[in-house]
């Protein structure tokens, strides 16, 4: 014991294909030389997609589609295992257990297709499948290496509620189940790959932590194991102030604090699960964001408090699969439990709220949510309103999904003043329309909606206005 702990999570696009993986496998023996490695690993890119795609045809009772989905699915795990295992003995038992897991996967796709019915425990088994696939693949390619390696399934380590698609860890159970099967593999130099996105319940039915939810499966394992850092290999430099596809001035951030990471995360930077960091905060270990296609680059470290440089604002964020719903009328002037009805509504839905902003008058309630929870959030508030919509207290409850967030974030925004007026007066030059606005009494971000149109020349004023093409990001 006393030998430094790494976590280690690759995205799909770091096993995307066998050069990927082979290039993944050099990270972990790496690691694995310099102390001791736990790899989790995602499907293989766009894997998910498929199964879930796969699911849906076969509850629509095309068990032929689903099955020849998964016929593909085989092709590609195979082709990916022949260029990356030479011994005919050792590619024969892999394939074993990919036959076991795709076998598995056609009963689930047959059944389904059968009874023309899709539960969310059965959308969890199939969307799974691929990084039970996976796993084994990169697991083999550690062992080309001369390590000794072992796939281990999450269901045996990850204890989560029953919530099927985004389930949540008990993080006690957890660690004791973690603790107890993987301490003894890295003790005997085995480096265990487990399967990242999934976990079982208590009984021992498998569940899903939410899409992209490896980054969180990542920090679980990291926290349950009193891991020393967790590093996260994915397909980009690090945090970067705002999407480089949208700014090309962007710069990837030496170091950020969680707090602002989380805040970017949930504003829809994409290179976090917004639940990642969690797991971590209590014990204070570090995360980094590293490129598994330029390992030489230091990526960003996340860590519990990051100095922060420069004015305030260290990056800006911008989230388009949003759908504004308001909740409003006069009617709802001296209505006490609106609120309360309305975000107790939302919860029951699990609906991710991104932003929430009442005015004074009290007759209206605007809130963000992702544009894929929309639909059933208002069908949810018009049940929980009926009643009040029908007498009219409630006028009205509306839905706008042509509408972006924008947030600029930093963690010395604290107590900066200004950062408002400068964000708003280049908003303003630039022509564009604000629809609401929030701030948090955390001031760690200012956050607005505005027209989608919006988002490029909002973003491209906002990143030069605070100068974060400039080195004062602790760019390294
Ligand atoms: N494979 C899962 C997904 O695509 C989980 C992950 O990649 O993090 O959502
Ligand atoms: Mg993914």
């Amino acid at each position: 014991m006393g030998t430094p702990l790494q976590v280690m999570k690759f995205g799909g696009t770091s096993v995307g294909n066998a050069d990927c993986i082979a290039r993944a496998a050099k990270i972990i023996a790496q690691g694995a030389k310099e102390g001791r490695c736990v790899a989790v690993v995602s499907a293989m890119s766009g894997v998910t997609n498929r199964l879930i795609e796969a699911a849906k045809t076969a509850q629509k009772g095309n068990g032929g589609g689903a099955t020849a989905a998964m016929e593909a699915l085989r092709a590609q795990h195979e082709t990916a295992l022949a260029d990356l295992v030479t011994s005919q003995s050792e590619r024969a038992r892999v394939k074993y257990r990919l036959d076991a897991v795709l076998a598995e996967g056609m009963r689930f796709c047959e059944g389904t297709a059968l009874l023309r019915e899709l539960s969310p425990r059965t959308m969890d088994a199939i969307s799974s499948l691929g990084e039970r696939l996976s796993a084994p693949l990169v697991s083999a390619a550690v062992k080309e290496l001369e390590l000794q390696s072992e796939v281990v399934e999450a269901t045996e380590l990850i204890v989560t509620d029953e919530f099927h698609g985004g389930a949540e860890p008990h993080m006690e159970r957890t660690r004791d189940k973690s603790q107890l099967r993987i301490l003894p593999l890295l003790e005997r130099g085995i480096v265990p790959v487990v399967t990242g996105f999934l976990g079982a319940t208590l009984g021992g039915e498998l569940t899903t932590l939410g899409r992209g939810g490896s980054d969180y499966s990542a920090t679980i394992l990291g926290a349950a194991l009193d891991a020393d850092e967790v590093i996260i290999w994915t397909d980009v430099d690090g945090v970067l102030s705002a999407d480089p596809r949208l700014v090309a001035e962007a710069q990837t951030i030496s170091e950020i604090s969680y707090r602002e990471a989380a805040e970017l995360a949930y504003f829809g930077a994409k290179v976090l699960h917004p639940k990642t960091l969690r797991p971590v905060v209590q014990a204070g270990i570090p995360v980094w964001i590293r490129n598994s296609f330029a390992p030489e680059k230091a990526g960003t470290k996340i860590t519990p408090q990051a100095q922060s440089i420069g004015g305030g604002v260290k990056a800006l964020t911008a989230i388009r699969d949003v759908t504004l719903i308001s909740v409003g009328g006069p009617g709802i002037v001296g209505l006490p439990d609106v609120v309360g009805r309305t975000f107790s509504t939302t919860a029951e839905v699990r609906a991710n709220v991104l932003l929430i902003s009442q005015s004074s008058s009290q007759n209206d309630i605007c809130f963000g949510v992702s544009s894929a929870d929309a639909q059933k959030t208002v069908e949810a508030l018009r049940e929980e309103f009926a009643s009040d919509l029908a007498h009219h207290k409630v006028e009205h409850i509306r839905v706008d999904p042509h509408i972006a967030i924008v947030a600029v974030v930093g963690q010395n925004m604290c107590g900066t003043p200004g950062i408002a007026g400068k964000t708003f007066a280049a908003l303003g030059k630039e022509g564009v329309n604000l629809i609401a606005i929030a701030q948090g009494s955390s001031e760690t971000n200012i956050s607005f909606v505005i027209e989608e149109q919006s988002v490029l020349p909002a973003l491209r004023s906002l990143h030069r206005e605070f100068g974060l093409h400039r080195s004062v990001n602790g760019v390294a």
